[in-house]
């Protein structure tokens, strides 16, 4: 009866999960990433992680306006990205890739810059579409930004107005020769 008084009972036993992360984190900063251990399980793992990122982009698709279209199609069977591991998702946390097209407004930069931010590392951005890419038509507007790349870095550029489907596919096979040309361990970052 007197623990159920107490309020700080329950607390002396419970288990903190995020003190438990912080714990695991310093273990393994110390012992994995400054020490050879840690190299030593990059070297070994480094190409097999590359290899399965740029093999399975999971991408947020972010579609405003008619260059939202020509990314849908290219899931369809006629372009089928699929087939290259480029398949779309709905949650930020559960995505590789911004995918940004049409024109992004002032009021919904900060929702764009904070899906972004929930995105796990690494991460990377594709701007599709001239308005993505500059405002395009509207790239003049009182309330339209002029190119995402003002509030989000942006790795790959696909121009046009619509970008067709085999552009976009192209865009995301030149982010997976990026990939691979940037490979860095998951444990030292190097
Ligand atoms: S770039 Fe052209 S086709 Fe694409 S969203 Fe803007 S106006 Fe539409």
């Amino acid at each position: 009866m007197k623990d159920r008084e107490d309020p700080s009972a329950g607390q002396a036993i419970a288990f903190h999960s995020k003190d438990f992360l912080k714990w695991c984190d310093e273990v393994l900063e110390g012992v994995l990433r400054r020490s050879p251990v840690g190299s030593g399980l990059d070297y070994i793992t480094k190409d097999f992680f590359n290899w399965a990122t740029r093999n399975s982009l999971y991408f947020l698709h972010f579609g405003i306006m008619c260059c939202a279209l020509e990314m849908a199609v290219a899931s369809a069977p006629r372009f089928d990205q699929q087939r290259f591991g480029i398949i779309p998702r709905s949650s930020p946390r559960q995505c590789d890739v911004l995918l940004v097209n049409g024109p992004v407004s002032k009021k919904l930069k900060p929702v764009l810059r904070r899906l972004y931010d929930q995105m796990p590392e690494p991460k990377w951005v594709i701007a599709m579409g001239e308005c993505a890419i500059s405002g395009g038509p509207f790239y003049n507007s009182y309330s339209v930004v002029p190119g995402v790349d003002q509030f989000i870095p942006v790795d790959i550029y696909i121009p046009g107005c619509p970008a067709r489907p085999e552009a976009l596919i192209d865009g995301f096979l030149k982010l997976q020769v990026m990939i691979k040309e940037n490979r860095k361990g998951l444990l030292t970052g190097k």
